[in-house]
């Protein structure tokens, strides 16, 4: 069966706490899991973390973790009677003084103090994705008067967006910062930065990371007008992006989502971070069995413009066919991919390269593309090479060869890149790639006359450190290091 390139990110919630349930997600194809720090407790994500790395060491694979960050999600707070009705013209007040659980029909409280000085008049609000809109009329102290100009009902606790953006609260509130403590002490392979603002964000979150002595990447949800105003900053100083689809329409609007998401790929995939497509991609799954076409149409789209990853939010967490969901998107992902000739696609040549392993790890692709190879072998320490190799658009397998377990679940979030446990440090140089070879075929991805490209360092184990690259045809190497 071919392999999936496209990887699938898979949000845990209530639906998935059973261990039958988690089995299955595996099974169906999960790379990674997204525990979601915006709801519920520490208590249960400590859990569901155990539950993934049960599962997942049951039938021998490794899982990535990404630990999603609540974030200064601007909320207003909560109505005496859980929601109320507003109609178009409507007047409605939002005061960040007003008790947060006294809200009515002419007012609610808000979770920002801020609010007052950083709207004024004429300033479009969005609240719970838009689905009610307000326009600000004027601001009396620290109440803001609006009127309605789309209405419905509005309940507890939904989410406050500025059309344009511009509500910034300080990017990791003092919850974020202890969630991420908890996270890298349980393990967390990747943390989600949500409403980041620029590259400085990005960093303070990875000083914390390396504070609490933690290695995970950093990756930068992008779900405000300002982060793509920053966007060379944030691709700079973080390891990958989320393209939040979500709070990202309601800044931004949802009429330039697509081509944000088409050049959010583009830039990330050139400054060889990672890259995750996100938000109802097949929201309907919450009930039903099989995607809407249009979801189908959308997460294939993804694939064709070239993303690492796909993710599924509430369709998994608390949705009533959690495993379905992600074997549909599987196997959407696949067909889109036999669709889509990757080796057409060209190597940029005029690229100049600082770095020893980056050109190795290009020069394997190219080479690859040109041999007809059936596999790539790389041997890797952190995952670097890998990630440089899956910018390459290719439909060549690349294998993460790697010690370390937190790089093998690392790279299952590249494109195309799978991990293989393997030790370098045992042996000699000639002897790995018989054994590299090997466990190749024992996963029937090569066969004898086959050529592979292995890269590696003279000195094994060393990080940064590739300065090889071998093609091999496999009877060839098998014969004579017998
Ligand atoms: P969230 O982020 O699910 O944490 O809100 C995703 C989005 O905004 O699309
Ligand atoms: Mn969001």
């Amino acid at each position: 069966m071919a392999l999936r390139r496209t990887k699938i990110v898979a949000t845990l919630g209530p639906a998935t706490d059973d261990p039958a349930v988690m089995r299955r997600l595996i099974e169906a194809g999960m790379d990674v899991a997204r525990i979601n720090y915006s709801h519920q407790t520490r208590e249960q994500h400590e859990q569901r973390f155990q539950l993934v790395r049960e599962q997942s060491a049951k039938l021998h694979t490794e899982i990535g973790i990404i630990a999603d960050l609540q974030g200064p999600k601007i909320r207003i707070q909560r109505f005496r009677g859980g929601s109320i009705w507003l109609d178009e013209g409507d007047e409605f007040i939002l005061d960040p003084e007003w008790g947060a659980d006294a809200g009515d029909e002419h007012h609610v409280g808000v979770t920002y103090p801020e609010l007052p000085r950083d709207v004024k008049a004429g300033d479009t609000l969005m609240i719970d994705d838009g689905r009610i809109v307000m326009k600000v009329e004027r601001v009396r102290g620290t109440a803001v008067h609006c009127v309605v100009t789309r209405g419905g009902q509005l309940s507890d606790s939904k989410g406050l967006n500025r059309e344009g953006g511009g509500l910034s609260a300080e990017s990791l509130t003092p919850k974020d910062k202890q969630d991420l403590k908890h996270a890298v002490a349980q393990g967390a392979d990747y943390i989600a930065v949500s409403f980041a603002r620029t590259g400085g964000d990005i960093l303070a979150a990875r000083k914390l990371v390396q504070k609490a002595g933690g290695g995970c990447g950093i990756i930068a949800k992008i779900e405000r007008a300002e982060a793509i105003r920053h966007i060379d900053d944030i691709l700079a100083a973080a390891d990958g992006i989320m393209v939040a689809r979500g709070d990202l329409g309601v800044e931004i609007g949802d009429a330039y989502l697509v081509q944000m998401q088409k050049r959010l790929i583009r830039q990330a995939r050139a400054r060889k971070r990672v890259v995750i497509i996100a938000t109802q991609m097949m929201e309907s799954m919450v009930e039903n069995m099989i995607p809407t076409r249009a979801e189908v149409f959308d997460v294939a789209n993804a694939v064709l413009d070239g993303t690492d990853a796909v993710m599924l939010s509430a369709e998994t967490s608390v949705g009533r066919h959690p495993d379905t969901a992600v074997e549909a998107m599987s196997r959407i992902c696949l067909g889109a991919e036999q669709e889509w000739r990757e080796q057409d696609a060209h190597v940029q040549l005029d690229v100049h390269f600082d770095r020893i392993d980056e050109a190795i790890a290009i020069s394997a692709m190219y080479a690859a593309n040109r041999i007809d190879a059936r596999a790539i072998a790389a041997l890797t320490e952190t995952g670097n090479t890998c990630v440089t190799m899956s910018r390459i658009h290719s439909a060549i397998p690349i294998f993460a060869f790697t010690r370390h377990e937190v790089t093998q679940r690392k790279v299952r979030l590249y494109r195309g890149v799978y991990p293989v446990k393997f030790d370098v440090t045992h042996t000699d140089s000639l002897e790995i790639n018989r054994e590299l070879v090997e466990l190749l075929m024992e996963r029937k991805v090569v066969q004898e006359g086959d050529r592979i490209i292995i890269t590696k360092g003279d000195i094994r184990g060393s990080a940064g450190g590739t300065n090889l690259l071998k093609i091999v045809r496999i009877g060839d190497v098998i014969g004579r290091y017998q």
